[in-house]
């Protein structure tokens, strides 16, 4: 199902069947951008909310990690310029592996087009946009903010749904260290890729829920 969120920010979710999680995959048009959040569990995701595209601007995608609910069917768009974090390389062994033994979560044609720029920190892009690197969920993270919108792109780096926080594969500090970036932010909404939208106090909360799982570890 596409739903739009606000002018220009288009949602898609699906529930994957026999799964706990929810995805959302998300289409933000910007003054030069079709920009794609993820590209979901195959063709299907970016063919659909490609419906919804300018047909006059760039396609761009951004992977926010490399798990492989948010990397496949990136084929399915046109010349894409598409970003990922430098780390992101250090995975594709598990991208092909996943790619095979996964693919009954396919919804469509699951190929993995590769990245065609590499990010090493945060970066202005665009007049709107900002993407900010996110360790913490995985190495190789990036969230995406948009700056006339006040929108946060948080992908896995917010929780699943009914989850306190995502499974962390660094540090509780290096994903707390995330969080911080964003306190001088102003957010007004922020979409996450296995929950429905929050608003800015959920950063807060997992701030919180960072913090008390610090705590326990020691
Ligand atoms: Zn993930
Ligand atoms: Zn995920």
């Amino acid at each position: 199902m596409i739903t739009k969120i606000a002018d220009g920010i288009y949602a898609r979710k699906i529930i994957v069947a026999g799964e706990p999680w929810p995805l959302t995959t998300y289409l933000w048009i910007t003054k030069n951008h079709n920009l794609y959040l993820d590209a979901g569990l195959g063709e299907n995701a970016l063919l659909e909310l490609s419906e919804y595209a300018d047909p006059s601007k760039k396609n761009t995608l951004v992977y926010s990690h490399y798990h492989f609910d948010h990397v496949w069917g990136g084929h399915a768009l046109k010349d894409p310029e598409i970003l990922a974090h430098r780390r992101f390389l250090d995975h594709q062994v598990h991208l092909e592996k996943d790619r095979l033994n996964l693919i009954r979560f396919a919804e469509g044609k699951n190929e993995i087009a590769l990245p065609t720029r590499y990010i090493d920190d945060d970066l202005d892009f665009d007049d709107e946009l900002r993407i900010l690197y996110a360790p913490g969920h995985t190495d190789d993270g990036l969230m995406v903010y948009h700056k006339t919108l006040h929108i946060l792109f948080m992908g896995d780096v917010a929780a699943d749904e009914g989850r306190d926080l995502p499974e962390l594969a660094g540090s509780v500090d290096s994903y707390l260290a995330t969080l911080k970036k964003l306190e001088g932010l102003r957010i007004k909404q922020i979409l996450c890729s296995h929950r429905d939208p929050e608003d800015a106090n959920y950063l807060n909360i997992l701030v919180e829920n960072a913090y008390i799982l610090r705590k326990n570890c020691q």
